[in-house]
């Protein structure tokens, strides 16, 4: 198997481009399909610093990674989730990988913030984990963000993440959701900070690929709480569709960007005209869901 561009050994083969690639070929056209993805979202520029959340997973580090060499300012943010080993596990890797390249990272720990992990926090006020864990990380990205001048906040999800979460969309039907699915989410009135998914155009397996190729240590076991996740089912469906039709998978998830983008815009995040009274955040009551979670939360135990 020879590289399209240079002739020389492959080491990747891309049957959805109907291509392979040596290391080096592929690594450029990494580069170039993140640059591409930046620009045409009109996600940031080279301007203004960007923070990165960085879980300890692959994705999130690559894209870290890729964003230094594409010559972006940058400083990662870590929410150290308190889930036990899997927490610190992932806390290490991000340290490791920031301490290795000099690189600029905010660590926050909910165990040290609430004297309790996000399981205790979910059960203490009676919402799922994972729900709950959404708000929190929510909340704490725009506050960190606002609070240390970073106007947009990168995350690590690639194409079988959004076509996975199209999908249940779609099973669904879920209207709502569907209109607000963009790699690019901000509001006019810049009371949030912009939220971006740089990797939207690349599968997981040549993100994967890309790890190997730089030496990125990662944590490879997913965190405990997703077990059992639809996510996981609509992921292998779409793996068989890619399996079966080459390219499956990006032509579902950005011919539904295209159709939307054609039929109607993103819209803004609903309109958040009150302030918390707690926290100060934008809201659309009294006090923001965050709050009411860690009120709860905390007043319980
Ligand atoms: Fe949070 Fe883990 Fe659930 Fe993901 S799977 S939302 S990290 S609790």
């Amino acid at each position: 198997m020879k590289c399209r561009r240079c002739k020389t050994p492959a080491v990747i083969k891309m049957p959805r481009h109907n291509t392979a690639f040596c290391d080096p070929c592929f690594q450029e056209y990494l580069l170039k399909q993140v640059e591409r993805a930046i620009s045409s979202g009109k996600m940031f520029s080279k301007e203004a610093p960007v923070l990165v959340a960085v879980s300890g997973g692959k994705d999130s580090l690559a894209l870290w990674d890729i964003l230094i060499k594409l010559g972006y300012e940058t400083a990662g943010l870590h929410l150290n989730l308190g889930i036990g080993a899997y927490s610190k596990r992932s806390q290490q890797m991000v340290e490791q990988f920031a301490n290795a390249r000099g690189l600029a990272l905010i660590v926050e720990s909910y165990q040290k913030s609430y004297g309790l992990g996000v399981i205790e926090i979910a059960e203490e006020s009676a919402r799922p984990a994972c729900s709950a864990c959404g708000t929190m990380k929510r909340h704490h990205f725009n506050r960190i963000a606002m609070e240390k001048g970073f106007p947009v906040v990168a995350t690590g999800h690639n194409l079988d993440d959004e076509a996975a979460r199209l999908l249940g969309n779609l099973l669904k039907w879920q209207v709502s959701y569907l209109e607000k699915q963009s790699p690019v989410l901000s509001d006019d009135d810049g009371k949030w900070a912009k939220k971006v998914r740089p990797l939207y155009r690349l599968p997981e397996r040549e993100i994967a690929a890309y790890t190997i190729l730089n030496r990125i240590e990662y944590v490879v076991e997913e965190c405990p709480m997703s077990k059992g996740a639809k996510v996981f089912a609509y992921k292998e469906t779409l793996n068989q569709l890619e399996e079966a039709s080459p390219g499956a998978k990006h032509q579902f998830y950005l011919g539904f960007l295209k159709q939307k983008e054609a039929s109607f815009p993103t819209p803004p995040p609903a309109k958040q005209d009150e302030t918390c009274r707690t926290c100060g955040q934008p809201t659309q009551s009294e006090q923001c869901g965050y709050c009411r979670l860690i009120e709860r939360a905390t007043t319980v135990s």
